[in-house]
C-alpha cells in the first residue's frame, strides 16, 4: 500500500483550493447552476491562482504536479461546484494526449501558452454514434500534401464553444479499426469549423457541451500526436492520468451532499428529536462517510501508482466507478435526508443530485470501468 501521508506543499495546495472553493465557487454555484452562464470570470481567477493546467511540466513553464496534486485540487473545487470544476477541469483531459504523447515542438505550441495566456481546450473524440464504443466514430482524416483534411462530427464536448484548440480523434484508415486511428490537435480558428448550441443538461449548468462540426478542416500533419495509428493508445491513455481527478471530483460532490445532510438531520425535528436521533436517517448518514473515505482511498491508490511511473488502469477504472456510483448514491440519500426540501429547487442538494449523474457517465460509464476492471482481471494476470 502507498503511503499516503500528504507533504506540507500538498497540504498547502489543498487548502489554497479548499479556500477557493469557499470563497469564490460556491458562492457562484447557485447563480450558473440557474443561467448556465459560461464562469469565465472564475476559471481567470483560478488559472491565476494556479490550480488549472497543474499537470503541464516545468519545461513548457506550468507547475509541473502530479495526478495526486490534481486529485487534491478537484476534490475541493467539486466540493464548491461540479459545473465550474468541469468547466476547469476539462483542459487536463485535452492536454494529457500531448503531455503522453506529444513532440517536444507539439509541447511547446500547445502546451505552454495555456500558462501564460488564460485559455481553455477540449477533448473531442464522443460522436453522435459513439461513445462507448469508440470504435464506431466516423470522423476521418485523409492526407493532402502536407495536412490534413477533417470530416466529420463530435457531440458532448466540454468547453466546445470557448477552447482554443481541440484534440480530435479521426480514422485515417477505417479498415484498421482501432489500429487505423490517429490524433490531432486542430486550432479552434481553423475554417470549417461550426460550434453548435450549449446543450441544457440535466446537471452541471456551468458547464458548456456542445456538438463540433468539421467540414472540410485543414490541419497541418505536423499537429498530428504520434504516428498514423497511434490515435486510440493516445485517447485512452489519457484517461489514466485524468480518471483519477474526475473521480475526485465525484469525492467532493458527495463531501459537499454529506455536509448538508449532516447540518440539515441536526436542525430538522420529528417525532420530538432532531432527526439525526432517528437511526434510519443517521445510518444513511454513516454510509455516505464510509463510501466518501473509501472512494478518496481508491483514488489516491489511482493517482500515486500513475505519479510513481506505474501502470494505473485498473485503479483509475475502479476509482472512477466506485467513486461515481458513490457520489450519485450520496447525493441521493442526501435529498432523502432532507424530506420534501431535498425536492426544491430552493435547497441545495437537488443540484447535487442532477450534478452527480453524469459522473456515471463521462470518461467512460460506469457499465465500461466495469468491462476494463474486468479485461484487466482476466487478460492481464
Ligand atoms: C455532460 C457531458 C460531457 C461530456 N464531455 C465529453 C468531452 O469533453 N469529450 C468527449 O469526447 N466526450 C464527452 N462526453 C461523452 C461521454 O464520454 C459519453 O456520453 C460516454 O462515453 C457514453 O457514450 P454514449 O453517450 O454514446 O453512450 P453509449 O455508448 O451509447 O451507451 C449507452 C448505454 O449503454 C451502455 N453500454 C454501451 N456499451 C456497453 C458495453 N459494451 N457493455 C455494457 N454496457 C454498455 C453504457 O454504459 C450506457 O449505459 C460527455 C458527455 C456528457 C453527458
Amino acid at each position: 500500500m502507498p503511503d499516503f501521508t500528504l507533504t506540507e506543499e500538498q497540504r498547502q495546495i489543498r487548502e489554497l483550493a479548499r479556500e477557493f472553493a469557499r470563497d469564490v465557487i460556491a458562492p457562484a454555484a447557485v447563480h450558473h447552476d440557474r443561467t448556465g452562464e459560461f464562469p469565465r470570470e472564475i476559471c481567470r481567477k483560478a488559472w491565476e491562482l494556479g490550480i488549472m493546467n497543474t499537470h503541464i511540466p516545468e519545461t513548457y513553464g506550468g507547475a509541473g504536479l502530479g495526478v495526486l496534486e490534481g486529485c487534491l485540487i478537484a476534490e475541493e473545487v467539486a466540493w464548491g461546484c461540479t459545473g465550474i470544476g468541469t468547466a476547469m477541469e476539462a483542459n487536463t483531459l485535452a492536454e494529457a494526449p500531448v503531455i503522453v504523447a506529444g513532440s517536444e515542438e507539439q509541447k511547446k505550441t500547445w502546451l505552454a501558452p495555456m500558462v501564460k495566456e488564460f485559455r481553455f481546450a477540449a477533448y473531442c473524440v464522443t460522436e453522435p454514434d459513439a461513445g462507448s464504443d469508440v470504435a464506431g466514430i466516423k470522423t476521418l482524416a485523409r492526407r493532402v500534401g502536407d495536412d490534413y483534411e477533417l470530416n466529420g462530427a463530435k457531440m458532448w464536448i466540454t468547453n466546445g464553444s470557448v477552447a482554443d484548440w481541440y484534440f480530435v480523434l479521426t480514422y485515417t484508415d477505417p479498415s484498421q479499426k482501432h489500429r487505423g486511428m490517429s490524433a490531432f490537435i486542430v486550432d479552434r480558428s481553423s475554417p470549417g469549423i461550426e460550434v453548435g448550441k450549449k446543450e441544457w443538461n440535466m446537471g452541471q449548468h456551468a458547464s458548456d457541451t456542445r456538438a463540433l462540426s468539421f467540414s472540410q478542416v485543414k490541419v497541418p500533419a505536423a499537429n498530428r500526436l504520434g504516428r498514423e495509428g497511434d490515435g486510440f493508445r493516445i485517447a485512452m491513455n489519457a484517461f489514466d492520468h485524468t480518471r483519477p481527478i474526475v473521480s475526485a471530483a465525484a469525492v467532493g460532490l458527495a463531501r459537499s451532499a454529506m455536509d448538508h445532510a449532516v447540518r440539515y438531520a441536526q436542525e430538522r425535528r420529528s417525532f420530538g428529536v432532531p432527526i439525526a436521533a432517528h437511526q434510519a436517517v443517521s445510518f444513511m448518514i454513516a454510509e455516505m462517510a464510509m463510501n466518501i473515505e473509501a472512494a478518496r482511498l481508491l483514488v489516491w491508490q489511482s493517482a500515486t501508482t500513475i505519479d510513481r511511473g506505474e501502470r494505473n488502469t485498473r485503479y483509475a477504472a475502479m476509482a472512477k466507478a466506485f467513486a461515481a456510483d458513490m457520489a450519485m448514491k450520496t447525493a441521493l440519500d442526501a435529498v432523502q435526508v432532507f424530506g420534501g426540501y431535498g425536492f426544491s429547487t430552493e435547497y441545495p442538494v437537488e443540484k447535487l443530485m442532477r450534478d452527480a449523474k453524469v459522473f456515471q457517465i463521462y470518461e467512460g460509464t460506469s457499465q465500461i470501468q466495469r468491462l476494463i476492471i474486468a479485461k484487466e482481471i482476466f487478460e492481464r494476470r
